[in-house]
């Protein structure tokens, strides 16, 4: 089952990671059609494997698109590193207030590095043309995200992920991308008073 998913690790579907989603079928807990970055075609796949219905998708948990790949303003990264925990496949390289870059290779458009930013500075750029769901994304691909999120579970970075019940799709991706740290609002006014203070004219 899981492998009929694409491995984008978005939590669109309301489950933490591609993986839950995979058990929760497996498991009748769920219907096939919550996965937005499989499109159509992830459907199908899931509906081949379940012997259930070809539902349209869902769109309370999303519509199908063209995959969109992140990019860091790197004139406006601070170098507090959130985005860096947020990633779920590690596609995002930095330290310590240092500029932060996204490796294109890796990215697997899920957004989740977006809420997090407290300068707005990372950004969504199509990746894919036209095409949408499988079509926008290879086997191989899924296959690297895969590995590179286990990795990434393994070494313990996820901090929102136990929670084994689906959450509402509009509270999915908030509770993935959430600091529970309160340290956060701290960081957080630091680099929005540093950046205002940027922008200021001189
Ligand atoms: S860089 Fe951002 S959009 Fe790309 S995989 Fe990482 S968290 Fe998702
Ligand atoms: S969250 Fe934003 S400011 Fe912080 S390191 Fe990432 S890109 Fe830079």
């Amino acid at each position: 089952m899981l492998a009929a998913l694409p491995q984008t690790q978005c939590t669109r579907c309301g489950y933490p990671d591609c993986a839950a989603y995979a058990q929760a079928i497996a498991d009748a807990q769920t219907p096939i059609n919550r996965c937005p970055p499989g499109g159509a075609e992830g459907v199908q796949r899931l509906a081949l494997l379940t012997g259930q219905a070809a539902l349209p998708l869902d769109p309370a948990y999303g519509t199908e698109g063209p995959r969109q790949m992140a990019f860091i303003d790197e004139d406006w990264c601070i170098g507090c590193t959130l985005c860096l925990k947020a990633c779920p496949v590690d596609a995002i390289i930095g330290s310590s207030k240092t500029m932060h870059t996204v490796l294109e290779a890796h990215c697997t458009g899920c957004e989740l590095c977006i809420p997090v930013c407290p300068v707005d500075c990372i950004l969504l750029e199509p990746a894919s043309g036209g095409q949408t769901g499988w079509a926008a994304w290879s086997e191989a691909q899924a296959t690297a995200a895969r590995d590179r999120h286990a990795q990434h579970v393994r070494r313990g970075k996820p901090e929102a992920l136990p929670q084994t019940e689906p959450l509402p799709p509009a509270h999915a991706m908030e509770q993935r991308a959430a600091t529970p740290i309160d340290s956060r609002r701290t960081i957080v006014e630091a680099a929005l008073a540093r950046a205002r203070a940027r922008r200021a004219p001189s």
